[in-house]
């Protein structure tokens, strides 16, 4: 199709976070000149200014757009993230790792935990962990790509630095953009439809698609078409944050910590040149002067950042895309950090766009499909955050009493109790998280399965501690020989330090 045939002509995109210029980079570079791209952003208003620990598939994303590796980590100062290490979580004082990867190997009837649940039935204490080699890497901080992809990662990264690297590529690619404060959103009197964007200095930003990025504010989908919000905070109470950079006081570690207080956590994320730390609380349980102080009591190095203090709520606009505009990054819904799915479900909108480019006009039939698709990704995620508090045995504070008693959605309870009663996990929809992290936080969280699958009595104990100790010891033996995870970083990727914020 020439470009002058080409059915959608102007892409707007309100908001220069990283849901902007993800949005931005991926457009630009997916269809180049042949739409005209505009991207607007307030430096005055500015981003959130959090977001650091992701997950494997935006690797996948940045191969997607062509972005070299390493090039890409020294521009973000980035590090390896082999998973998410949970403390506090179950009980105070104990901790578990959600790691990315496989635990063993599975058989086509029955993942690896039914095995593991048979030989631990018969008296082989071998821990679950042992037979993880991403998990077995963290804990030993070591990292290094292995052939044939085996080790699964993500990473840890500067956001602010990954939208101005995005930035530079969507520019170079012909995407056009302005600085300016957005004042009125006009519709069409006709259609309904979003017709432009006024800025405060009188500039008139027409388009016939607008993505809207403008963070929580929402002022788009919100603000002009009035989509509505669902509220989850009953089952995710935990409504304040508050964030900081601090000076790194040891070499980085390939993963994130997440470690609970007594109404909410706390997450700690090594970067190259500096370490990422917040406190998550529900107000209704802790005031922010004690949040404060529990927050700068767990601080390891000087402070480098004024503490960014943040409100929000759990939930999901009700579309996702609405007439002429998608929602994409926080205004289309915000779930706590807990599992670093953010920045994945912008990744996931922006692609979902992409595949489903309307032809001529927004068919509504697309338009419904990809609100049932982000939908789908948004209440699985839901779930699973809702299963760290619900699956607890503290009972220390009101808070935890709280979450261990609410009630939870159907399509959780059918999951835990299926695991609960048979071991069995399934993966539905193409499900973000895989089996093995179901497994691995259930287990963490002290769900133990009554019985398993029939199918790893068969193994002679024998052929079970064979298999056991063929696995633990390929584990062991391949994280021997990883390098240390820091080294591994300065030499394949070391930013220089003038980069660091
Ligand atoms: P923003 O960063 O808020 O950007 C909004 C943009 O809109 C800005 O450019 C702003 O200037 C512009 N704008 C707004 N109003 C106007 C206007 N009137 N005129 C012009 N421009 C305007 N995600 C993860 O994946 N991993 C994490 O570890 C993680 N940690 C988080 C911790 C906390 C406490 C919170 C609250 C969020 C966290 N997130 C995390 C989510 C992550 O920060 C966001 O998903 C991500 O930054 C995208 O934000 P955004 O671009 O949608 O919004």
């Amino acid at each position: 199709m020439s470009a002058s045939a080409w059915p959608l002509k102007r892409v707007v995109i309100a908001g220069g976070g990283t849901a902007g210029w993800m949005a931005a980079a991926a457009i630009a570079r997916t269809l180049g000149h042949a739409v005209e791209l505009t991207l607007v952003e307030s430096e005055e208003i500015g981003t959130i200014g959090v977001g650091e620990s992701t997950i494997p598939p935006l690797a996948t994303f940045n191969r997607l757009l062509g972005i070299d590796e390493a090039e890409f980590m020294r521009a973000t100062q980035a590090t390896f993230k082999l998973g998410i290490q949970f403390e506090n979580w179950r009980v105070p004082g104990e901790g578990y790792f959600h790691s990315f990867g496989a635990t063993g190997t599975d058989h086509w009837s029955a993942g690896f935990q039914h095995f593991w649940l048979e030989g631990r039935a018969r008296g082989l204490n071998r821990s679950y962990d042992d037979f993880c080699l991403e998990l077995k890497a963290a804990e030993a901080g070591r990292f290094a790509h292995l052939p044939g992809d085996k080790m699964n990662y993500a990473y840890q990264l500067d956001s602010g630095l990954y939208a101005r690297f995005l930035r530079k590529m969507a520019e170079a690619e012909g995407c056009r953009r302005v600085e300016g404060k957005i004042a009125t959103v006009e519709l069409n009197s006709e259609s309904g439809d979003i017709a432009s964007l006024v800025l405060a200095d009188g500039q008139r930003i027409a388009g016939d698609l607008f993505l809207d990025c403008t963070g929580f504010r929402a002022l788009l989908m919100e603000g002009a078409l009035g989509v509505g919000f669902e509220d989850w905070t009953h089952w995710l109470p935990c409504d304040r944050a508050i964030a900081a950079q601090t000076r790194s006081v040891e070499p980085a570690v390939p993963f994130t910590r997440a470690m609970a207080h007594d109404a909410g956590w706390q997450w700690r994320i090594p970067l190259q040149h500096r370490t990422g730390n917040g406190i998550v609380y529900c107000s209704a349980f802790l005031n922010d002067d004690a949040a404060f102080e529990r927050f700068e009591g767990v601080l390891t190095g000087p402070r480098l950042t004024e503490p960014n203090r943040l409100r929000f709520k759990a939930g999901a606009r009700r579309a996702q895309w609405h007439r002429n505009c998608i929602a994409v990054g926080l205004s289309g819904g915000f779930m706590e950090p807990l599992e670093s799915t953010s920045i994945h479900l912008i990744q996931r909108a922006v692609l979902r766009f992409l595949r489903m480019l309307p032809m001529g006009e927004v068919s509504p039939r697309d338009v419904a499909e990809f609100n049932e698709q982000q939908m789908t990704d948004m209440l699985q995620i839901r779930d699973f955050l809702i299963l760290h508090y619900k699956a607890t045995d503290r009972r220390d504070s009101a808070f935890w009493r709280q979450c261990a008693e609410m009630p939870i959605p159907d399509s959780l309870e059918q999951k835990m109790e299926l695991f609960r009663e048979t071991g069995r996990v399934f993966r539905k929809n193409e499900e973000l998280f895989a089996e093995n992290s179901w497994v691995q936080v259930m287990l963490g969280q002290g769900i133990v399965p009554r019985s398993w699958h029939p199918i790893a009595t068969k193994l002679e104990d024998r052929e079970m501690q064979g298999l056991f100790d063929n696995i633990g010891g390929t584990v062991a033996r391949t994280v021997a020989g990883l390098p240390p995870h820091a080294d591994y970083v300065a030499h394949y990727c070391g930013a220089a330090q003038a980069n660091a914020a």
